[in-house]
């Protein structure tokens, strides 16, 4: 009797044995899929290893074995061991993470994608006035018209009907009235297939450039290099340097992971440039067939780069040479669900068992990353200047906090004061000085929406979402109030829900009013909104780039999406519209991510000959954050952050786990959260030798989220397997009570704690 041990992706921590009938054609052995029955069901499984029979035991029968061989090769199955261990998370649930859904059926099989019905509006409505007597009687017209408007107006009618719940009536009818279009389209093909390729950059290393080049060359297998350098070293020339070698002259493959690939294009461009068809282009837009055929190219030796986020860490390459991971301190390394992973962990520990070489790049590097940079963990490598002679830009702070940097007394009052509310003077005038020039600017403001919340006049009341502990953001076109964590969304507030006054003001700004205030003040300018809420077509980002690479914008507005990667040397403004956005938050990562984000978007500005400079508008101008920004002062930031999480200790002074416990019960999940806690207690006396600390039980600083409430309790060690034992004990040894939806998880190296 031939007995299997399969690992399946649901969430508990074991293995389940079955038998294989005689006459099974496909592979049984180890890495292999198997159809086997689960309670009333079946499931995909991975087989993990051969079984022993045990007396006694009726064992089921595996179903069906689809696979001709493993899907999984023995150093994935290990890396996957890895993973679950390391972060507390079943085996079966990190398998079925590492292969494309389609192989283990975890999202519906999609149809080919052939074609697609459109919405395009044919008729402009420029007059408010107008809109307001067209759409009287018709306010969901009006609300599928601006929703239309606001993605570029033109959108699939399928990702509309996902936006917002329309009959075929109401589009029918702006049909009737000649403001839209239905019409029929071939949906186009993998864009990345089909987009223009660009010409490889010629450049000569710069000298310190050369020395990376160099140094790389001679790395050992398993070897992590930090390579920090500023905002426009030339970092990327570094990496297709490292990929030239490693793959066209020693023939093995690699990995390129950047934190979102919709963002990036103009990286990508450039891996393409110079590797063409070896690449394999991981991106989110792919159907789960595409997915597939991409990981058998990559699979067979078709393809010998992939080039990917997150995920793309489980290509499956053999002979890898190298791994690059591009703005290795982006929080979207980091899965936000089981198996809570991050991907550059997982890079070393991959790196390490498959002799490969890891690049870790960024120009405001982790503090985890720079401190095993320090400490010689990994090797650090510097490109301390800007490529092609080019400088880093000057950075003013525009102190909101001062009168004088508001009002002009010449200005027509209440437009003005909206505008100057928004942006002040100086910046303003250099806005308008770039829009004489034709040189272009980009403006972040890390808020999407119209206002940040609105507020009663009378009793102060806030609007807060009905599921989540949030108060919910004004949105314009359409109009309503939506959760930023729930989607929830409802009408506009009249009147207050409290104390029933009239005077609902709105408070903070968003992005989409500034898109107004700009396009009131500048009608000529051409101006690009880039937000979650403009790019929900699958290509939105893409093209929103490539417009301003081909010049066709003047002014490009938009949240932190802005701030990554992007490399127009035409930008010689970038403008912070309210920096101060996230500085508060109750997290200890607060300060790190807002200094990265300034760091980062004020990279955006001067790549060209012609310079730059930035605008910081903040009201916590003396900010460390903020301070080192503008001084572009890596060093010292690092410097006083480190210090500053001593006590009480936090990363990388300390390893720590984030126990979060959630229920639908306000009361079951305090006190669970108290049980955990005194559990955790019990457990550490019983064996003093842990080096673990336990803090807590506290709520959630976001308490509430999707009608759950949140209590958590950290766990601290500077040993991270004390760590590790503790959380696996905890996770599998706990007893969740089967009640009011109670949950317990585990977020091992957490990015955040909200
Ligand atoms: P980073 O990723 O470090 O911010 P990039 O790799 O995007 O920087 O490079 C910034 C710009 O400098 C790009 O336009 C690139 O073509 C250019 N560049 C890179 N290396 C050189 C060089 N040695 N000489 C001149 N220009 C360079
Ligand atoms: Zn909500």
């Amino acid at each position: 009797m031939t007995l299997i041990d399969v690992a399946l992706a649901l969430p508990l921590f074991r293995t389940f044995t079955y038998r294989v009938p005689e006459g099974t054609t496909g592979s049984t052995s180890v890495g292999s899929r198997v159809l086997v029955p689960f309670r009333n069901g079946r499931e995909i499984g991975i087989v993990v290893g051969p079984s022993e029979p045990r007396a006694g035991i009726n064992y089921k029968q595996v179903i069906a074995a689809p696979d001709d061989a493993p899907v999984m090769d023995a150093p994935m199955l290990q890396l996957c061991t890895w993973i679950a261990e390391y972060y507390v998370s079943p085996l079966g649930v990190v398998l079925r993470t590492a292969l494309p859904a389609a192989l283990t059926g975890a999202n519906a099989p999609v149809p080919a994608r052939k074609t697609r019905r459109v919405v395009e509006i044919i008729a402009e409505l420029p007059s408010l006035l107008k809109r307001d007597r067209l759409f009287a009687r018709s306010p969901q017209q009006r609300a599928v018209f601006e929703l239309l408007e606001s993605i570029g107006g033109r959108a699939a009618l399928k990702l509309l009907a996902e936006q917002l719940d329309f009959s075929a009536s109401v589009l029918s009818g702006l049909v009737t009235r000649g403001l839209v279009r239905v019409g029929v389209e071939t949906v186009e093909r993998d864009p990345f297939l089909t987009r223009a390729r660009r010409p490889p950059d010629t450049h000569l290393p710069s000298d310190a450039q050369r020395t990376a080049i160099q140094r790389l060359a001679v790395a050992e297998p398993g070897h992590v290099v930090l390579l920090h350098g500023v905002t426009g070293s030339g970092k990327t020339l570094v990496y297709l340097e490292l990929l030239r070698r490693i793959v066209l002259e020693q023939g093995k493959t690699a990995i390129v992971l950047v934190p979102e690939i919709a963002l990036t294009p103009q990286t990508v461009d450039r891996f393409r440039a110079v590797f063409g068809d070896r690449i394999a282009v991981l991106h989110s837009a792919l159907s789960d067939g595409e997915r597939h055929d991409a990981w058998q190219a990559l699979r067979r030796g078709d393809k010998r780069i992939a080039v990917g986020a997150r995920s793309a860490i489980f290509a499956p390459l053999r002979d890898l040479g190298a791994i690059v991971l591009d703005e290795e301190h982006e929080s979207s390394y980091k899965q936000g669900e089981a198996p809570r992973y991050h991907a550059r962990e997982v890079a070393i520990v991959r790196a390490r068992a498959e002799g490969a070489v890891v690049v870790l790049g960024s120009a405001t590097p982790s503090l985890e990353s720079w401190t095993n940079a320090t400490s010689g963990k990994y090797e650090l490598l510097t490109l301390p200047d800007r490529a092609g002679g080019a400088t880093l830009p000057i950075v003013h702070i525009v102190d909101l906090r001062a009168k004088q940097v508001k009002l002009k007394p010449s200005d027509t009052p209440e437009a003005d004061a909206a505008f100057a509310l928004a942006i002040s003077a100086p910046l303003a005038d250099r806005l308008r000085d770039r829009l004489a020039k034709r040189e272009q600017s980009i403006l972040l403001l890390n808020r999407r929406g119209y206002a940040a919340f609105v507020q009663c006049g009378a009793c102060g009341d806030v609007a807060v979402c009905p599921n989540c502990s949030i108060s919910l953001t004004y949105h314009r076109t359409p109009e309503r109030l939506v959760c930023h964590y729930c989607q929830h969304a409802e009408a506009l507030h009249v009147v207050c829900a409290r104390c029933g006054g009239a005077r609902m003001r709105q408070r903070g700004l968003g992005t989409q009013q500034v898109e107004r205030l700009l396009s009131e003040r500048f009608p000529a300018a051409r101006i690009a909104r880039m937000d979650v809420d403009t790019t929900s077509g699958k290509w939105a980002h893409a093209d929103i780039l490539d417009r301003v690479g081909a010049g066709d914008v003047d002014i490009l507005l938009g949240t932190q999406m802005i701030a990554k990667g992007l490399d127009f040397p035409n930008v010689t403004l970038v403008g912070v519209i309210d920096a101060d956005v996230g500085i508060n938050l109750p997290d200890f990562r607060a300060s790190e991510r807002c200094f990265q984000l300034l760091s980062q978007v004020a990279g955006r500005a001067g790549r060209g000959p012609k310079g730059g400079e930035v605008f910081i508008q903040t009201r916590s101008p003396s900010h460390h954050a903020v301070q080192c920004a503008v001084t572009h002062d890596y060093y010292r930031f690092v410097r006083e952050e480190l210090a500053g999480r001593v006590h009480p200790p936090y990363p990388p002074n300390v390893r720590i786990a984030n126990v979060v416990v959630s229920g639908t019960q306000e009361d079951a999940t305090a006190r669970l959260a108290t049980s955990v806690t005194a559990w955790l207690h019990r457990l550490l006396e019983a064996r003093p030798a842990f080096g673990v600390t336990v803090i807590g039980p506290a709520p959630c600083p976001v308490e509430r989220v999707k009608n759950r409430w949140r209590w958590h309790v950290l766990i601290k060690s500077t040993r991270q397997q004390d760590l590790g034992r503790i959380g696996r004990f905890l996770v599998e040894r706990f007893e969740v009570p089967k009640q009011f939806g109670l949950r317990l998880t585990l977020d091992r190296d957490p990015v955040a704690l909200l």
